[in-house]
């Protein structure tokens, strides 16, 4: 055993406070973005955060809610290590003194100086799809990298419509399903994806990868580079229906396929990036001439999307009607639930169904498979 001063520790810490957490507290990167989470070592919903960056302190309002400050009782508190051992960790972990030479601010103590060797420790994540030999999706490879760490990953499935773990269904981890919802411009090539966890408390947690340079980056995607998911499908369909999210998007599209005759017209199912109140004016262009019928979730930020939906379509599209639920159906139902939970025996469903044979009855608008744009 190195012998190593609290003091040394605590200057090789500086700068990498994150790092720390993550690697020698075994904090999950994922729950370091200062918003609430559930706790690492006791549970729960969102009784955790990262509540500061330049000191490294996270919070728990539950099991760590005093003498919790900075990376080093972190350490101590989520390992079970006493003061001595911690420290012995963290100096061991950031393999000094080499890397501290490195990480050592130069003169000044400024806190632009600490952002900048920040910077030199990020838990990268990339995701990198891998498409099948006729060109479609077949999987997307997460892979993570860190300092001084062995790269891991591994590989969600398309599924048609989008990407999942396998893995997921005997998994004991607190993550009980991974999903990735891609957005593809018109020609499925990549532009952002989302990816989420849904954990095993009911907790969700989406995170944004937008592509640069063939991999998809931890990031927002630019307000000009947005599009309505599902964009390929959309572009060829004439009856589009707009949903509140990627998963509500996903299912009734698998139950309109499903459900479709051989020479019905295909139908696409559209949503837009962060749900209620995204509607950008420019993706109006997506529905010139189109047939809409808005879905909101049954509440009242639902209606208002629908109701902001309708503004921004309506001078372009040639027909477009909101969905109204029945009345006593549950607060915050969405068709992804009427699916799951009723299937056929769904009157919203059937009525679906009618609406369908409706529009297909009239062969003047009709737009069949085979009569697709090249
Ligand atoms: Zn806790």
């Amino acid at each position: 055993m190195t012998f190593v001063s609290a003091e040394q520790v605590k200057s090789m810490i500086q700068g990498r406070e994150a790092e720390v957490l993550e690697r020698c507290a075994g904090i999950p990167e994922e729950v370091l973005d200062g918003k609430n989470h559930p706790c690492p070592k006791c549970g729960g919903k969102d009784r955790f955060r990262y509540i500061n960056q330049e000191e490294g302190t996270v919070f728990c309002n539950q099991c760590f809610n005093e003498k919790n400050h900075g990376p080093i009782s972190a350490v101590m508190h989520y390992r079970g290590l006493t003061y001595p051992a911690a420290l012995e960790l963290i100096a061991r972990e950031l393999n000094s003194p080499e890397p501290f030479q490195q990480h050592q601010p130069t003169g000044s103590e400024e806190p632009a100086t600490k952002k900048v060797t920040d910077k030199k420790y990020e838990m990268k994540t990339t995701f990198t799809p891998i498409y099948d030999t006729s060109g479609g999706p077949k999987l997307m490879r997460k892979s993570c990298f860190s300092v001084g760490k062995k790269p891991f990953g591994f590989d969600l499935v398309w599924n048609g419509y989008s990407y999942t773990f396998k893995a997921d269904s005997d998994s004991k981890s607190k993550v009980k399903k991974h999903t990735i919802y891609e957005y593809t411009d018109g020609f499925g090539e990549p532009l952002y994806l989302v990816y989420r966890m849904d954990m095993q408390d009911g907790k969700k947690l989406p995170y944004l990868f937008h592509w640069q340079n063939g991999v998809y980056i931890s990031g927002k995607p630019e307000e000009d580079e947005r599009v309505p998911f599902n964009a390929p499908t959309l572009k060829e369909c004439e009856h589009v229906f707009i949903v509140e999210g990627e998963k509500c998007a996903v299912a009734l599209q698998w139950w309109l396929d499903k459900t479709r005759q051989e020479n019905d017209d295909i139908e696409a199912v559209t949503c837009f990036l962060g749900g209620s109140g995204q509607f950008l004016p420019k993706y109006a262009d997506w529905f010139l001439d189109k047939d809409v019928l808005i879905f909101p979730d049954n509440d009242e930020p639902g209606y208002k999307y629908a109701r902001c939906g309708a503004e921004v379509l309506s001078p372009v599209v040639r027909r477009l009607r909101i969905f109204k639920w029945p009345e006593g159906t549950p607060e915050k139902w969405d068709i992804a639930d009427e699916i799951k939970e009723k299937g056929e025996s769904s009157r919203v469903l059937q009525g679906l169904a009618g609406l369908r044979s409706a529009y297909n009855a009239n062969p003047a608008r009709n737009f069949s498979q085979n009569e697709k744009p090249p």
